[in-house]
């Protein structure tokens, strides 16, 4: 069988193909010449499966989109408490390159705009370091998340470099403030370099697919960004990533983004799956129009809003029944709070009748830290109310069951 996701993937691009509104930015002389007509899409699930259509092969500057993931650089080099003093995670409401700092504290608002990614830029590795070994340990960190090795443009950094006077303002204004401790133009070099790094639309879907698995990389298992972070990350994306269109495009379309001039969109679905698109014609914001329309009909065709409430109904717990003289308790699906709710508010109303209890997780996936809390304190209270408590747990979801002070269910082997 041929699977369906990559003729869909090839009807979304004919769809959205007739779209010529937009213009490709014109204030790098390199993006002012690309072809407008190209046009890519690409997805990668968290387990690791890659689906491509149309220009996905495709290499352009990934700019922008470089912003998500030098924050969480710098949020893995220095740790929350320091970055936020440096940048808030206010959106802005502004134009991605508006010369702004928050009122009172001097911070750049959000580090999706220019302003806070020159700032975080320049809190990569060690005070002192020139620009190239800022950029160069960027280029190793994006390679590491594409799952190949990456590469700045450098006719594109030369390009943008001759023309950055707004960005150089911006440096300057941040000097002012005491806001950067580097040379302005050193950090501008060092953030257009970072800016010309050049991806496909596959590689962005697959550095989006590291985001939503947690900071996991689908292909290696390898855990390359803190799964804290990534939460983070995806929070700014989700409130700032589009500049002054977040608001419309996170109502409409609900996945945390973040674009790029070059006319890149990367995408990342908690739990599901990072998505990109790549059309260089822009609309006002300074997003790809048809990336634009591609997310949408992504978001509605495979339901992936994410304010979107379809698991409601959780069967986390399939039944409880009586043998050989034990109540069994069989728990299945991910166990979040949810999940456990259902399971401990039944174990509450209706007490299990015999006095061994089994919890049967032979059929549980994912357990979150709240999750194991609830199931273990369930296990707890059933022990203090004279129960003998057994643990079925094959896959090991419940690793060191420790129900308090040390005290630990029975370990089956079998049912
Ligand atoms: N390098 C670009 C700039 O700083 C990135 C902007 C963008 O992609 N929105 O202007």
């Amino acid at each position: 069988m041929k699977t369906p996701i990559s003729d869909y993937l090839v009807e979304i691009l004919d769809a959205v193909r007739a779209d010529d509104s937009g213009e490709v930015a014109s204030y790098i002389p390199t993006l002012a010449q690309a072809d407008p007509d190209q046009l890519g899409v690409a997805m990668t699930t968290v387990f690791g499966r890659t689906y491509t259509a149309g220009d996905a092969d495709t290499e352009f500057t990934i700019q922008s989109m470089s912003k998500p993931f030098a924050f969480a650089a710098a949020l893995w080099e220095h740790g929350e408490d320091d970055v936020e003093k440096i940048v808030g995670t206010e959106p802005s409401g502004e134009a991605f390159n508006e010369l702004s700092l928050e009122s009172g504290t001097h911070r750049p608002k959000n580090p999706m705009i220019n302003v806070g990614a020159l700032a975080i830029h320049q809190m990569i590795g060690d005070p002192g370091d020139s620009w190239t070994v800022r950029s160069d340990k960027l280029v190793k960190f994006f390679s590491a998340l594409a799952g190949r090795q990456l590469r700045v443009d450098e006719d594109a950094f030369e390009s943008e470099i001759g023309s950055a006077h707004r960005n150089l303002s911006i440096a300057h204004m941040l000097a002012a403030y005491n806001m950067i401790d580097t040379n302005p133009e050193d950090v501008v070099r060092g953030y257009t370099a970072q800016c010309s790094i050049l991806v496909s639309t596959r590689d962005i879907a697959m550095m989006a697919a590291v985001l939503a698995a947690g900071g996991v990389s689908p292909v290696t298992g390898a855990q390359v960004v803190a799964r804290p972070i990534v939460r983070q990350v995806l929070s700014v994306m989700a409130t700032s990533g589009m500049y002054d269109e977040a608001g419309e495009w996170f109502t409409e379309v609900g996945i945390p983004a973040k674009s790029g001039v070059a006319g890149g969109i990367l995408g990342a679905l908690p739990g599901q799956v990072g998505l990109a698109a790549f059309s260089p014609r822009l609309n006002d914001h300074g997003n790809s129009v048809r990336g634009t329309a591609l997310f949408r009909r992504l978001s509605n065709d495979m339901g992936l809003h994410l304010m979107d409430a379809q698991a409601i109904g959780s069967r986390a717990l399939r039944a409880v029944v009586s043998e050989k003289g034990r109540s069994v308790i069989q728990i299945q699906g991910p166990i979040n709070f949810t999940a456990a709710e259902i399971v401990v508010n039944r174990l509450a109303q209706t007490p299990p009748s015999e006095s061994s209890v089994v919890f049967d997780v032979s059929r549980v996936g994912m357990v979150n830290e709240i999750g194991r809390r609830m199931m273990l304190e369930a296990m707890r209270r059933l022990n203090l109310d004279g129960k003998t408590v057994l643990l079925y747990d094959p896959e090991n979801s419940f690793p060191d069951p420790d129900i308090g002070g040390g005290v630990k269910p029975e370990i089956l082997s079998e049912l």
